[in-house]
């Protein structure tokens, strides 16, 4: 579950993201009533089983649900909390359609399965290679091998969001400077799976975040809250 909102006298309406039909709204009916057949499974950062059903209208009705986990760990920590809701925010605004991704899925699963296994990989780090992922399943993953311009693959010493990846010195007119750290980082986090992506320094960091934030904006029009709190 992405998000959670309380309706009328005592639903609530969901936002889920599923396998099959991507991001989906339902309303549990009920739901906060103190003897709901729903308990208090039907909660944010929830991995659920639910039966749903379509009725004529936009949302489906929520006929039955299922923990499969609840990452109670997760809740326990204000940084792994907020980087699970950071996490859906992205997945919500970059697939916000019912077009099928069952990557993005299983991608966000490992995203708050080890935020709640590891409370500490709440980094700045481990947000930035969400998002890449993220990236990688839109089919908008930065070029990095070589200049996205002219490809050469020497002196890549900036980074284009509206070339769509790193670019040489002499492309560089619309670019931004990435130094070799941050262009590592890139390549590292989109070749490992997310509990081992590599944590650079902070400077390295915020030009990674900076080519993520001008990719999404060129090229999927979307502009998502910082990867960090401010
Ligand atoms: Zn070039």
């Amino acid at each position: 579950m992405l998000r959670s909102m309380r309706y009328g006298e005592a639903d609530r309406i969901l936002h889920l993201y599923t396998p099959h039909r991507g991001r989906t709204g339902a309303i549990a009916k009920g739901v906060r009533r103190a003897r709901s057949r729903f308990g208090g499974r039907l909660e944010p950062y929830f991995r659920l089983h639910m039966v749903l059903y379509d009725g004529k209208s936009d949302l489906m009705t929520v006929t039955s649900a299922e923990t499969v986990s609840g990452h109670p760990r997760l809740r326990e920590h204000a940084a792994a909390l907020d980087s699970a809701a950071r996490a859906c925010d992205a997945v919500s605004r970059l697939f916000a359609t019912p077009e099928p991704h069952p990557g993005v899925f299983a991608l966000l699963c490992n995203e708050l399965a080890l935020l709640d296994a590891q409370p500490a990989m709440a980094t700045h780090a481990n947000q930035l290679a969400f998002r890449l992922k993220l990236l990688l399943a839109a089919g908008l993953a930065p070029q990095l091998a070589g200049c996205a311009v002219c490809g050469e693959s020497d002196h890549l010493t900036s980074f284009s969001g509206s070339a769509g990846g790193v670019v040489c010195s002499a492309c560089e007119a619309s670019a931004f400077p990435l130094g070799r750290e941050a262009h590592a980082f890139l390549t590292g986090a989109l070749a490992s799976p997310l509990a081992d992506a590599p944590s650079p320094s902070e400077v390295a960091l915020r030009q990674a975040d900076r080519a993520i934030s001008e990719t999404l904006e060129h090229h999927a029009n979307v502009r998502l809250r910082p990867a960090l709190p401010g």
